[in-house]
């Protein structure tokens, strides 16, 4: 059994003080230790942004991707070898901004990672400009009028695109948000982790307290009803009440790589690589 300190590193966090990334931190050590995995069965994968800044931070096998790229560096890890626990974690604007067609495409396939999504609702590291979820109407250094674009809902947006896990979480409640990135983390599939992470700094709009006013847990909610977790779904929009925990499961889908006998014998990783393509490059000239 680990404990939460061996996942941290010898370089100090940046973040700002008051930074919901500071919850979301002591989530993720907590989940890791308590998960238990060898860390040479585990790997993660950073996008950029605030959130990519944990990866300097936090003891892990890690890849800090391209923005907007931290799927597919996951999927291309999990098929390369699927014994591997496949983490993946970045920022609104890099996972539903410049990394949404992936992000939609992973639902759809269903890859088995677990991707947790700081959703502060602002482009942070660049200082605060607009991002996808930024709620209508907030003014900010690229909207100093007031954004015109309704936000994308990830939750639904998640369920729609075929995602079998898709949850909420918040950074002012570790203990809770550990239990879904635990939860997330042993899905088979791909598991959405949307995490309410105050940017203290440049999202005065959405603060701690504006979502202590607000978030619940739903009580007897099957997350196996699709219809009622749509519902729950856009409850923040319809209601201004936000839901938390998990929105959504269906455990009926194979993983993606489960579709393919030829890796699901034996992890490509470990198979001998013999292919020849010197006849077919000739055919080319
Ligand atoms: Fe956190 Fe916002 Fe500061 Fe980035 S800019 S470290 S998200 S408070």
């Amino acid at each position: 059994m680990s404990t939460p300190n061996e996942y941290i590193t010898s370089y100090d966090p940046t973040w700002c003080p008051g930074c919901g990334n500071f919850g979301l931190w002591g989530a993720l050590k907590k989940t890791l230790a308590e998960i238990d995995i060898p860390h040479e069965q585990l790997m993660a994968v950073y996008g950029i942004g605030c959130s990519g800044n944990g990866f300097s931070f936090t003891k892990l096998n890690a890849f800090h991707g391209l923005h907007g790229r931290a799927l597919p560096v996951a999927e291309g890890l999990k098929l390369a070898n699927h014994k591997l626990t496949v983490i993946a974690l970045g920022g609104d604007g890099d996972g539903y901004g410049e990394g949404g067609n992936h992000f939609l495409h992973a639902c759809r396939a269903n890859h088995d990672i677990a991707y947790f999504v700081h959703n502060n609702q602002i482009y942070g590291l660049t200082t605060g400009q607009t991002s996808p979820t930024s709620e209508e109407g907030i003014k900010s250094k690229s909207n100093p009028s007031g954004g015109v674009d309704q936000p994308i809902n990830p939750v639904a947006l998640a369920i729609t695109a075929g995602a079998t896990f898709v949850a909420r979480g918040f950074t002012g409640d570790i203990n809770h948000l550990s239990e879904l990135m635990k939860a997330a983390i042993k899905h088979k599939g791909f598991a959405l982790l949307d995490i309410l992470q105050p940017c203290f700094t440049f999202n005065k709009h959405n603060t701690y307290q504006y979502f202590r006013q607000r978030i619940y847990k739903p009580e007897g909610h099957n997350p196996a009803d699709i219809q009622k977790a749509l519902s729950l779904a856009w409850q923040w929009e319809r209601e201004d009440k936000i839901p938390l925990g998990i929105i959504y499961q269906a455990t009926n889908r194979l993983a993606f790589h489960e579709n393919f006998p030829q890796i699901t014998k034996q992890p490509l990783k470990e198979q001998a690589f013999n292919l020849d393509i010197s006849s077919d490059l000739k055919s080319f000239v």
